[in-house]
Parts: structure tokens; sequence; C-alpha cells
């Protein structure tokens, strides 16, 4: 997709007026989810930026908030975040890059839906950050590919019906070259899934072991070798689905803080009330920068500025929750519950204490890239500064030590 023209009123007019009679139609209150949300796509409005036919209208990608708004007002769920690798970075993958438009129906329907979920299979536990140096394996056998290897913080593979999985299929060309880009069907045998529990007692998240699973050829997104371009897109995205979208004014994260300082009139101080009120001024500055970026979103990938959004929204988060903990003082302590539970949703227990918070939120700075990571794409692409070192991009892959 090129990048297309921001929004007009008129375009504005039609998805308003579109997401109205689709929520007419299917109460939110009375209809099962997957019946609202498949209508929504059959409308064009699961991604409005998309092209008609695949969810979407062609339209700029800004005027998602208009449907989202009108949804979530009538009581409606918003299908990013019951499946959010999904919505957020499997579709605009897959419309880009499958190989027929049929398949990209047959994939972006229940993944809207959410019949299907949809993981993410990049990282390995040698290939973090450093995602292009990842050793699992893709062999071709006909017109299958056989993987092996294993994959690591799998956020919700647990419940998930399909995996973007990204696998070595040339190890003598250099590592950015030599890797292929694939959908793979977890439930298959050779997909093996286990849990890994975070300090929050949570396991949101999976080991993957990959045992001769098959993949056929026709599951596969853009050209053999050149999975690092497809990897890229998904890449971009999770940025931008990390970095949030412009909420109400005085809600989220803040709002808990807000609260809790309305709650605990004896603990409050010239200090901590400096803090919150810097926290709430960054907050709705990142919150009006965000508006600002919808305002001007094209039908286009998102750019670097995915990037400033998710490292300002993860730092913040771990500042308010921080900010939490000291006005609770000594009761910021009182964690015990580390049951295991194997959460079916990024960050969701209905149930979290601002405790749990607080521990999810030390993640923020490493899932989707880390913070550091963030820092150097912004000063590379944003800023023009020199590049990091980069000493192994033309060696064989083969070649690299690793260890
Ligand atoms: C909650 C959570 C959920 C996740 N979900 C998924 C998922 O669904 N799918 C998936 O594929 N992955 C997932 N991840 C993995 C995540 O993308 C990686 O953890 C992340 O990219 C960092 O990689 P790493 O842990 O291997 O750390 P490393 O890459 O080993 O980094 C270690 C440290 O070195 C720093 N560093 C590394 N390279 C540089 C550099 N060039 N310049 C400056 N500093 C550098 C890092 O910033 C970090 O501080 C998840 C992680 C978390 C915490």
């Amino acid at each position: 997709m090129s990048p297309g023209t921001s929004t007009t009123t008129s375009d504005a007019l039609r998805v308003e007026e579109a997401a109205r009679k689709v929520v007419a139609e299917h109460d939110p209150r009375s209809v099962p989810s997957e019946e609202l949300l498949g209508a929504l796509f059959d409308a064009g409005l699961a991604w409005v930026s998309f092209p008609e036919g695949l969810g979407g209208l062609g339209l700029s990608r800004g005027l998602q908030s208009i449907v989202d708004g009108i949804v979530v007002d009538a009581g409606g769920p918003r299908g990013f975040a019951l499946n959010p690798i999904g919505y957020g970075m499997g579709a605009p993958t897959v419309v880009e890059y499958a190989q027929s438009t049929e398949q990209a129906r047959d994939w972006l329907r229940p993944l809207a839906t959410c019949e299907d979920i949809w993981c993410q299979l990049f990282s390995e536990p040698g290939a973090g950050s450093d995602v292009a140096g990842l050793a699992t394996t893709a062999v071709r056998d006909g017109d299958e590919w056989v993987l092996n290897g294993q994959k690591v913080w799998t956020t919700l593979a647990h419940v998930s019906r399909w995996g973007m999985v990204v696998a070595r299929t040339d190890p003598d060309q250099p590592k950015h070259r030599g890797l292929t880009y694939f959908v793979l069907d977890m439930h298959q045998p050779g997909v093996d899934v286990r849990p890994l529990r975070q300090m929050t007692g949570q396991a949101e998240f999976n080991e993957v072991y990959l045992n001769d699973a098959r993949i056929p050829d026709a599951n596969r997104l853009g050209e053999v070798g050149a999975g690092w371009k497809v990897a890229i897109t998904t890449l971009m995205n999770e940025r931008t689905a990390i970095g949030g979208v412009a909420g109400k004014r005085g809600t989220g994260p803040i709002a808990e803080a807000l609260g809790l300082w309305s709650a605990m009139p004896e603990r409050r101080t010239p200090v901590l009330r400096d803090r919150l009120s810097a926290l709430w001024t960054k907050t709705e500055a990142h919150r009006l920068t965000l508006a600002r970026a919808r305002r001007t979103a094209t039908k286009g990938q998102p750019g670097p500025e995915g990037s400033v959004s998710k490292l300002v929204a993860a730092e913040l988060n771990q500042d308010v929750y921080e900010f939490c903990m000291d006005l609770l003082g000594p009761e910021a302590l009182l964690y015990d519950d580390y049951t295991l539970r194997r959460a079916d949703r990024i960050g969701h227990d209905p149930g979290a204490t601002l405790q749990q918070r607080f521990l999810r939120s030390r993640a923020n700075t490493i899932e989707g890239g880390t913070s550091e990571v963030m820092r150097n794409i912004l000063g590379e692409r944003v800023l023009g500064l020199p590049g990091d070192m980069r000493a192994d991009s033309d060696r064989p892959w083969r070649e690299v030590p690793r260890g």
C-alpha cells in the first residue's frame, strides 16, 4: 500500500455513518462480540485503511478512531483489545504480503472476529534486539517447509490459532538476507508451547519448541529470503500499536494515580504533589501528540514516530506506577498472589492490584523492543545520527560466532 491522502470531512462522515449503522443493526449489548466484529469487517470498518473486501475502505488510518469510539460508546469491544497481536501486527503484514486476496481474506475475517488469535514468534534465546540473528531453520520439502528451533517470550501462544514466524532459509547469506517469513498453524504436531511465568504470577507468554513443524509454501509472506523486509512491517506496526491510541483526557494509568491521591490525603507531601503534576503534564503531552499523529495518519505504513510513542508510553507507564507505589508506602510491599494464571489477553487481569500493575510495567521497556533500541532508531532514522556499529551485517550468518 502506498501512502494515501489525509482525512477529509466527507470520508469522516462516511465512516461515522457506516459505524452507526453496524452498531444499530448489531447492538453490542445483545449480540455476541464475533457477530458485531464480523459485521464491522464486512462493512470495511475493522481497519478502515485496508482495501475494500479485506476489512477496509481504503481510507486514512486516522479515521479508525471514529469507528472505535462509536463501538466502545455503545458498549462493544475493541477487537484490538481481544486480539492485539492479530489486529496490531498480523493484519497489516498479511494485507501487505499474502500471496492472494482470497488467502488474505481467509485469515483476516476470523482474525477480526477474534475467533482466531494470533501470536508473534520472532524472539529466540540468542536473538532478541538482534532478531535478524535468529537460528530457527526452515528447510524446503516439496510444497512445504519444515521448521526446527526454539522461540521465546511468545505472548498468547497458548491461545493462538496462527503464529507469525521468521526462520532462516539460507545460512550462507548475511543475517538479514537469509530469512523467510511464514504463517504457522499453531495447532499442528511439532509445535510445543510451554508457559513462562512472570513475577506477577501470570504466564502471558511462552517458550515454543518447533520440531519438524510443517508449513505449506502457500503460507509464506513475501519472497523466499526477503523475510526481514516483512518482519520490519510487523515491527513498525508493533511499536505503533504498543505506543497506544489517544484516549480521553485523564483516563488510563494517570487516572489510577489521581484516584489513589484522592483516597490517601494522609500520605500527601509537596514532593509527591510535584511528581504527580509532572506526570499528569507528560501524560497529556503524550495524549495530544498521539491525537495529532492520528489526524495526519495516511493509508501507508507507520514510520519511526511509532518508536517515539512506544518509548514515551513505556517509560511513562513505569513512572506512574512507581509514583503509586511511593504513595502507598509500606503497603506497596503487600503482594502475595503468585498463583499461575494463564492470561488470554495481554496485561488482562480483571482483579489486578496496583502492586501487580507496577510489577507488570517493568516489562514495558523491554517488550516490543527495548528503550535502548528505540533510542537507536530515533537517533538513526529521525535525527540522522551515525548508525550503530554492525560488525556482522555482511558476513554469511553461518560464519558469525554465536554463544
Ligand atoms: C512482556 C514481554 C512480551 C514479549 N512478547 C513477545 C512476543 O510475543 N513475541 C516475540 O517475538 N518477542 C516477545 N518479547 C521479546 C522482546 O521483543 C525482547 O525481549 C526484546 O526485543 C529484547 O530482547 P532480549 O530480551 O533478547 O534482550 P537483549 O537483546 O539481549 O538485550 C539486553 C540488553 O542489551 C541492550 N541492547 C541490545 N542491543 C543493543 C544495541 N544495539 N544498542 C543499545 N543497547 C542494546 C538492550 O536494550 C537490553 O537492555 C516479549 C518480551 C517481553 C518482556
